[in-house]
């Protein structure tokens, strides 16, 4: 039987799985090291976005007031 492995726990799920059952992170398709995909996160590359803003604020407000 075809495996993969879970990113965020590392426990082996079936090679068609689309969540983990031991953490419920939703996986994708195995990579070639056989360990499953992410799906795209759109809320923490938001938040990221979101932090470097206002963090570049931060610094324009601290050294070009
Ligand atoms: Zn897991």
């Amino acid at each position: 039987m075809e495996t993969k492995k879970c990113p965020e726990c590392m426990t082996y799920l079936a090679a068609n799985a689309k969540k983990c059952f031991s953490c419920g992170a939703k996986v994708k398709d195995a990579n070639k090291v056989g360990i499953a995909k992410r799906p795209f996160n759109w809320m923490s590359y938001l938040l990221s976005l979101l932090s470097l803003i206002a963090l570049g604020l931060y610094i324009w407000w601290a050294f070009f007031k």
